[in-house]
């Protein structure tokens, strides 16, 4: 520790110390945060050896931020130079590193140290990592991400496969792709984009499909000298794109999402429909690429390249299902072998780990297995009861779908800091969501889940293994109304 991380933080004369668990977007946003207020005494635990998060992580070819990327933004960091309204991965990470460096963020980053175990003891947090590194915090930041740990599908004799195998999350970048016969396992966000992105260079290009998706259409349009020029000059420019996507985002969608019935759900159908039927030329495919399900339910994907990329003579889709992987390729339940040279398991995350395989021992010697018995729930998505001053950012329950999780993320922070000053203010030493007004919110969101677009009737990864969804059910202005402020008679402190 150095002279410049001692501070007297509380009222009653005591030092804070905030143990942040990871450096991905929430956690570069919780060093900055905890800085401006003046709580210098952090530090960052980051289980890899560089920071960025999911786009450390996915590096796969055609990687892009379906929010745009003015709204994919720290609202205190604008970044004129996106070159694109949806910005490719690299230029994502790239940003997060600088944003880090120019906010005086790195320094404060422990790299290659997997946080293990948190534990509450004698009120404070005991801190222990993999390689060994012990610590003890006031505070405990888990900013560890949803989409994280890989799902790796249960597919018959997949390691006999002969040629290359990974999942997208985990791309090879040492396998050559151009000029090879490559399969796609899966239709989420992730498979579209790289099916996509490969189809101008693989010899042949084979998607395995278990369900289709809705596709939305959404161009891409690249920012002009110009236009970056405007938004560097006028400080009203970036605001007023925020504003607008922000709008299109929120109230054309985030704010429908817990209402299946809304007309602009239907609206987005239509628009889905309209899409594959101008589309895909030939019907029998345009059958086959046709979900039966509502838009909506899954978690749109957005591609304008798609539709296009699958109707390429090199191009073939699969839907009888997956028999089992051999040697040389795929065979799928109608017998046919599909010999690949490469095999993508674009097959999404198992969502309902969050910071585990992390033990987490609160108060009494309560796990967090035993509180997330079932599925994962956190009061307001980021409070548990018996964990007290345990925070999560992006935790269970809370807002995921097609926007900003940044966005997300600086509003629960801020709500966080608040319960924060109860403790810096000497009010308390401890604080946590109490049992009543968790067990309250967590029945609201279940009856409420039941009328999400997600509970129309297909499975996702948005459902827990009840399949109930987990995700916050309200729009997203009840959330920003949250937020402003902690119901205090909600909280145990002590
Ligand atoms: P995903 O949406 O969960 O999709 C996984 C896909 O794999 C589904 O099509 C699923 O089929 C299929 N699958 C899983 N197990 C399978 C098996 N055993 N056999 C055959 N198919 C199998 O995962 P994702 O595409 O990685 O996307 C996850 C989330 O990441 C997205 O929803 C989004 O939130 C985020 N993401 C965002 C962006 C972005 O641009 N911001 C880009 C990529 C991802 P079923 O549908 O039948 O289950």
């Amino acid at each position: 520790m150095t002279t410049s991380d001692v501070s007297k933080d509380t009222t009653d004369g005591r030092d804070l110390r905030f143990i942040i668990i990871g450096a991905g977007m929430a956690g570069i946003l919780s060093a900055i945060k905890l800085k401006e207020a003046g709580l210098n005494n952090f530090v960052i635990y980051e289980k890899a050896d560089t920071l960025g998060g999911t786009w450390r992580e996915n590096t796969y070819p055609g990687i892009a931020c379906d929010v745009p990327s003015h709204l994919y933004s720290y609202s205190f960091a604008f970044n004129p130079d996106w070159s694109q309204q949806f910005a490719p991965g690299p230029e994502i990470r790239q940003y997060f590193e600088d944003v880090a460096e120019r906010f005086g963020v790195t320094e404060r980053i422990r790299y290659n140290c997997e946080i293990t175990r948190c534990t509450f003891d004698n009120g404070c947090w005991k801190i222990e990592a993999g390689d060994g590194t012990t610590d003890e915090g006031d505070f405990v930041i888990a900013a560890t991400g949803v989409l994280h740990h890989p799902n790796l599908p249960d597919i018959e004799s997949l390691e006999s496969f002969e040629g290359a195998a990974f999942h997208s999350a985990r791309w090879d970048h040492s396998v050559e792709i151009d000029g090879k016969r490559v399969g796609v396992v899966g239709t989420g966000s992730s498979a579209v984009q790289l099916f996509t992105a490969l189809a101008d260079r693989v010899a042949e290009l084979v998607l395995f499909q278990r369900t289709a998706q809705w596709v939305v259409p959404v161009a891409n349009a690249i920012y002009s000298a110009a236009e970056k020029k405007r938004f560097r000059d006028d400080p009203e420019a970036i605001p007023e794109v925020r504003k607008a996507v922000s709008a299109a985002f929120i109230d054309g969608f985030a704010n429908v999402l817990g209402d299946m019935n809304n007309p602009l759900i239907q609206a987005i159908h239509d628009a889905s429909v309209e899409n594959l039927e101008s589309s895909v030329v030939d019907p029998e495919l345009r059958e086959r690429l046709r979900p039966n399900y509502r838009a909506g339910c899954k978690r749109l994907v957005m591609s304008d390249g798609f539709y296009d990329a699958i109707q390429r003579p090199h191009a073939k889709l699969v839907d009888a299902g997956i028999e089992r992987v051999e040697a040389k390729g795929v065979r799928s339940r109608d017998g046919e072998l599909h010999e690949l040279d490469v095999l993508v398991l674009a097959t999404g995350f198992r969502v309902d780990q969050f910071m585990r395989p992390m033990e987490v021992v609160g108060r009494g010697g309560r796990t967090l297995e035993q509180a997330w018995q079932g599925s994962p729930t956190a009061y307001l998505a980021v409070s548990i009861p018996d964990f007290p001053n345990f925070f999560m950012l992006n935790g269970p329950n809370g807002p995921v779908g097609n926007f900003s999780l940044i966005d997300v993320a600086e509003l629960q922070f801020d709500y966080i800091m608040q319960l924060v000053d109860q403790v810096r203010g000497g009010k308390c030493r401890e604080v946590c969501a109490s049992y009543d007004a968790a067990e309250k919110f967590d029945d609201d969101r279940r009856e409420a889940a039941k009328s999400t677009i997600w509970s129309s009737g297909c499975t996702s990864w948005y459902l827990d293994e009840n399949g109930l969804p987990t995700a916050w059910p309200w729009s997203f202005d009840r959330f920003r109304e949250e937020m402003k402020a902690p119901r205090l008679a909600d909280y145990h402190l002590k």
